[in-house]
């Protein structure tokens, strides 16, 4: 059997794992949250569930069929559309693209699409397990014999000083510069390492401040979410978590507040306090409701590397393969998606399962 080792249980790595379900493969997945599924995320306060960081999954067919297929059970496809705004605070009905397509969450939140795929592998998923150092080391085969690649293999080192490995192969999936710090810290004998960290090092993420506001009212508006589409408001997307079936209950209002890259950069180390009460004016103000301005609870997430800039060379990326290392990720797509992040993170799985 071979080994393999991913790093992060983001939509990618389990995209990952998901492939390799019928391979002769053994999987490990070291994840350094306690909760998998990546900036896909939910948490639960008061009664409330709400998805923190991406707020759908965005489908095409194969992620519909994909979806479906793990179970409708639970599924919700929010079915209020996305309507529009510009930097004069002006909302208008989104276009048909945006209206028609599912926007797909789960009643338990959007962690589901991990928990579920991950159900149906035999991956191992050790969780607060920070990877900080690679190293690629030979395990005792002799050199000069034939197979004697199968006799090297990856040793992880993660921050409470555990070792795990070696393993056959290993996929890095967390966001480009996080990947880009495992690579600084690699021992690896390769004429390939200097191109790859070049490679992984030119990708850069912009931020996004997502703020979390309650209210004991309800909201009565024609649409889920509101994104701003010339990129020139503080906010960028504001949608009401209530839309979702089973997170918010009867009669009260939750709000999603991401705050554009510009504002988030500027303020991404300003107190929690003066970044809800920031967002909370800016909501009252765009929709036109002073009541909007004072939640009763709120909470913030910062997303350091919330979505790429650009994607990565993916030529240079696969030059690695040679040794059995393998990148996925919404960087390596160069798009900030997860059903992208997890087809790509698919398709790599599906490469190391090639004939195992
Ligand atoms: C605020 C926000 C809103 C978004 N909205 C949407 C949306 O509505 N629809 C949509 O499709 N997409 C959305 N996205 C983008 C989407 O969440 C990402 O594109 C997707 O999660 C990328 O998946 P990934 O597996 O590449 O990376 P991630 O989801 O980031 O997963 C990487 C994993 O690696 C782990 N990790 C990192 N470093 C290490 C380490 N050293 N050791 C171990 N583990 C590590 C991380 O904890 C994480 O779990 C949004 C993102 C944000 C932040």
């Amino acid at each position: 059997m071979e080994s393999l080792a991913i790093v992060g249980a983001g939509p990618a790595g389990v995209g990952a794992a998901y492939a390799l379900r019928d391979a002769d493969v053994d999987v490990t997945i070291l994840e350094k949250s306690r909760g998998v599924c990546g900036r896909a995320a939910t948490r639960r306060r008061n009664d409330c569930r709400y998805d923190h960081g991406a707020n759908y999954v965005k489908a095409d067919d194969r992620t519909d069929d994909l979806l479906r297929e793990l179970g409708e059970d639970g599924l919700v496809d929010v079915e209020l559309p996305v309507w529009t705004f510009t930097s004069d605070g002006a909302i208008s009905a989104g276009d048909e693209e945006r209206g028609d397509a599912h926007k797909w969450t789960w009643e338990t939140g959007i962690t589901q699409l991990a928990k579920r795929l991950l159900d149906r592998t035999d991956a191992t998923v050790e969780r607060e397990t920070r990877v900080e150092a690679v190293e690629r080391v030979e395990t005792g085969g002799v050199d000069g014999v034939e197979g004697a690649r199968d006799e090297w293999g990856w040793h992880l080192a993660d921050t409470d000083g555990e070792a795990h490995g070696p393993f056959d192969a290993l996929v890095l999936t967390p966001p480009a510069p996080q990947t880009a710090a495992l690579l600084a810290a690699t021992h690896w004998q390769s004429e390939h390492l200097p191109a790859l960290r070049e490679a992984v090092g030119s990708v850069s993420y912009r931020p996004t401040l997502s703020a979390i506001l309650h209210y004991p009212f309800e909201l009565d508006r024609p649409w889920y979410g509101l994104v701003n589409v010339d990129k020139d408001h503080d906010v960028g997307w504001l949608s009401r978590e209530e839309c979702k079936r089973g997170h918010v209950p009867d009669g009260e209002t939750l709000l999603v507040v991401q705050l554009g890259a510009e504002w988030s950069d500027e303020h991404y180390d300003d107190p929690e306090g003066a970044v809800v009460d920031a967002a909370a004016a800016k909501a009252a103000t765009l929709l036109d409701d002073d009541r909007l301005a004072d939640p009763d609870w709120t909470d913030l997430q910062r997303w350091r590397y919330a979505q790429p800039n650009e994607g990565a060379d993916a030529d240079v990326l696969r030059r690695g393969e040679v040794d059995g290392l393998y990148f996925a990720g919404d960087w390596v797509v160069g798009e900030g998606r997860v059903h992208r992040a997890l087809w790509n993170g698919y398709e790599v799985g599906e490469r190391i399962g090639e004939g195992r």
